[in-house]
């Protein structure tokens, strides 16, 4: 908040009433700076020609990603640390970074599905007062969680407790990341879904709200073949409530391509140019990925940069203009045009500087 008030009293400053024309880089981490955990080569050499002799970036750029990691405070360490030029966190969108405008969320008690230690911490760091894990449940109710046989031997009962505990019932689901132990995660939140967070009968009133983050079905890691993401496992899940239900899973997306996330990066990229002192002329959206980032890019106004050192690959092209390429999902089958595509994004900063 501090951060947004500051920019925007320096955004009203007479000091700053001539602004210089700018570029704004809107870029993609994983596929496009770093590659598992090697970073992708040209990426340091141009950061550099980015940046003042301070290591200080001279033009707005926001890091987006449909990665969550720890924190964007860590992500921006981590980063600065690979590129070597100073990034500040207000410069990281990460996939859930955007959950901050969803208060009306914030006060009620919400499953969170995902991985990592940090994921409850996480959830409350973007502001929610009552979220709720899997390892919650697997403690309070481990009856709910019968597909493997040695589980389901090892329990003292099968039935649902008279007193459940007290952040039931669940009132929304947030898909934060990528979930691991898919069988529980896939079972309670079914449960979820089919009695309306209360866990005790069937209820076929509205759906309970679900909310996404990071709709990539792959993701491109060292391994020669594309990894399963997070879409992946929302995919599976509507299927089988639709199998259940016969109702389609209503899901509120966020992370690219989403217009949730694309303007709150926007909007932060805004907030960098007034603190320099510039104006946006142009916003150009770099991502290997054709589904979200040039997707994306495409979607919400920006100028679509594909690189070819991820996801996407094309020996043959160094650097071109208005290249047309196939979707990975098979239900897309309208062409997909990138306003540029190049190598990489080193090749591409040094089309952009002249
Ligand atoms: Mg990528």
């Amino acid at each position: 908040m501090f951060v947004r008030r500051c920019c925007q009293s320096l955004a009203n400053s007479p000091l700053l009433r001539t602004l210089s024309s700018s570029f704004g880089l809107i870029v993609d981490i994983d596929g496009v700076l770093i590659r598992g955990a090697r970073t992708i080569p040209g990426t340091v050499e141009g950061f550099k020609k980015l940046s003042d002799r301070e290591g200080n970036l001279k033009h707005p750029v926001v890091f987006l990603t449909n990665g969550s990691y720890r924190s964007e405070l860590a992500k921006a360490e981590e980063l600065s640390e690979k590129l070597t030029v100073n990034i500040k966190e207000d410069q990281i969108v990460l996939v859930n970074t955007p959950l901050r405008t969803f208060t009306d969320w914030h006060d009620r008690s919400v499953f969170f599905a995902g991985q990592g230690s940090s994921l409850c911490s996480t959830a409350q760091d973007l502001g929610f007062k009552r979220p709720v894990v899997l390892a919650d449940v697997l403690r309070d109710i481990p009856m709910f969680n019968v597909i493997s046989h040695r589980k389901r031997l090892a329990l003292n009962s099968g039935v649902l407790p008279e007193v459940l505990p007290d952040y039931l019932p669940i009132h929304g689901i947030v898909i934060a990341n990528t979930p691991v132990d898919w069988e529980a995660h896939v079972q309670f939140l079914l449960d979820l879904l089919l009695t309306r967070g209360e866990l005790r009968a069937s209820n076929k009133g509205s759906q309970l709200p679900f909310i996404a983050c990071n709709p990539d079905l792959v993701w491109a890691s060292e391994y020669h073949l594309p990894r399963l993401a997070c879409g992946a496992f929302v995919h599976m899940l509507a299927e089988l409530y639709k199998e259940m239900s016969g109702r389609e899973l209503e899901v509120t997306w966020c992370g690219k391509p989403t217009e949730v996330t694309y303007t709150y990066a926007l909007n932060m990229l805004h907030q960098q140019a007034a603190v320099l002192g510039q104006k946006i002329d142009k916003v150009y959206g770099i991502g290997d990925n054709v589904d979200v980032d040039v997707l994306g890019a495409n979607n919400n106004g920006l100028s679509s940069v594909l690189v070819c050192s991820g996801l996407y690959k094309n020996e043959n092209i160094d650097f071109a203009r208005n290249v047309t390429v196939r979707s990975k999902r098979a239900s897309v089958t309208e062409p997909i045009t990138a306003d540029y595509a190049t190598r990489t994004i080193g090749r591409f900063i040094d089309h952009l500087l002249g």
